[in-house]
């Protein structure tokens, strides 16, 4: 089928692309794992469930075990460190974004848990981060600590032996490593 156009608007520039800005507003409902655990935050602690059967420690705990399919009943507060078990360098900016680049999204196995957190790492210039580090939170003024995972601003480097990690990304040895990392 041809379109034909009318005579007005034969020379007009065709419209390939529209930009059309969407925003979109929610409420989330936290339920009893999630508000255990941003409750937590509130009072500056890092609080994981323990699975009754595996004794895995999520944190944050989506209030059950995924393995045994019952619910994490055990609250288990964590100290806080742990060890980088991979990350990355982002040197692209993207839409929203207010972090200046470069930049390092690390993944983090806290002391005493059995999962990852997600969360930025800085204090260090990405050539000085590693895997096996370890790294420590920083917080929020008690004042201003609300009940997200930002009221932890990001982590750091902390003064230790680098941890050993496997190949699956999952600490091997609390230690000292036992091979792998720059001291
Ligand atoms: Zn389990």
């Amino acid at each position: 089928m041809t379109l034909v156009l009318p005579e007005s608007l034969r020379d007009v520039e065709a419209v390939t692309r529209v930009a059309t800005p969407a925003r979109l507003e929610y409420d989330f409902t936290a339920g009893r794992a999630t508000t255990t655990f941003l409750r937590g935050i509130l009072e500056h602690k890092i609080l994981g469930e323990a699975c009754p059967i595996c004794h895995k420690v999520y944190v944050p705990s989506r209030g059950a075990c995924p393995s045994h399919g019952v619910p994490t009943s055990e609250i288990v507060e964590l100290a806080g460190p742990g060890v980088l078990v991979s990350y990355c360098v982002v040197n692209v900016a993207f839409h929203g974004s207010v972090m200046e680049l470069p930049y390092v999204g690390g993944l983090i196995q806290l002391e005493g848990a059995d999962m990852f957190l997600m969360h930025l790492i800085q204090e260090a210039s990405p050539d000085e981060v590693r895997i096996g580090q370890w790294v420590e939170p920083v917080w929020r003024d008690d004042a201003d600590l609300e009940a997200t995972l930002e009221s932890i601003r990001y982590f750091r480097p902390l003064d230790r032996p680098d941890a050993t990690v496997d190949e699956a990304g999952h600490v091997v040895s609390w230690g000292p490593a036992t091979r792998g990392g720059a001291a």
